[in-house]
């Protein structure tokens, strides 16, 4: 008990709104692990979900604030840039679920550039769409 609560502190910490930006950050951020890791563990291969992402891009956003409010060079330059890469996975991802195909037959959504449907086996427009573009 002491260890949690310790001069009327909870975990030591002097709680005022910027440590709780920061540790919302670093919460966020960390969470991100757990979700890759969950949706590996399911399919049994490696994936990255765009989950992954969103929680990257704000829990870096948040720590970013923080390291603004600190000063501190070191810990401002660690997040300052770790956005590019993550709104590109997030654009990326968009696009090729958008590049779906609906199934005509059955509604089933079907890989980008796929010929038949992956769930009834019906032929697809794509091949004709595609080529109209
Ligand atoms: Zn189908």
């Amino acid at each position: 008990m002491d260890l949690l609560w310790h001069d009327g502190k909870l975990l030591g910490i002097d709680w005022h709104v910027w440590k709780v930006i920061g540790w919302l950050g670093n919460l966020v951020f960390f969470s991100r692990f757990f979700v890759q890791w969950y949706a590996t563990e399911r399919r049994k291969r490696v994936v990255v979900p765009a989950a992954f992402w969103w929680l990257s891009l704000t829990g870096s956003l948040l720590l970013l604030i923080y390291s603004l409010h600190q000063r501190d060079s070191v810990f401002i330059f660690a997040y300052l840039f770790t956005w590019i890469p993550y709104i590109r996975n997030l654009v990326i991802h968009r696009r090729h679920v958008d590049a779906h195909v609906d199934c005509p037959g059955c509604g089933h959504s079907c890989a980008p550039q796929s010929n038949f449907c992956s769930a009834c086996g019906a032929a697809l427009a794509a091949a004709e769409t595609r080529t109209a573009r």
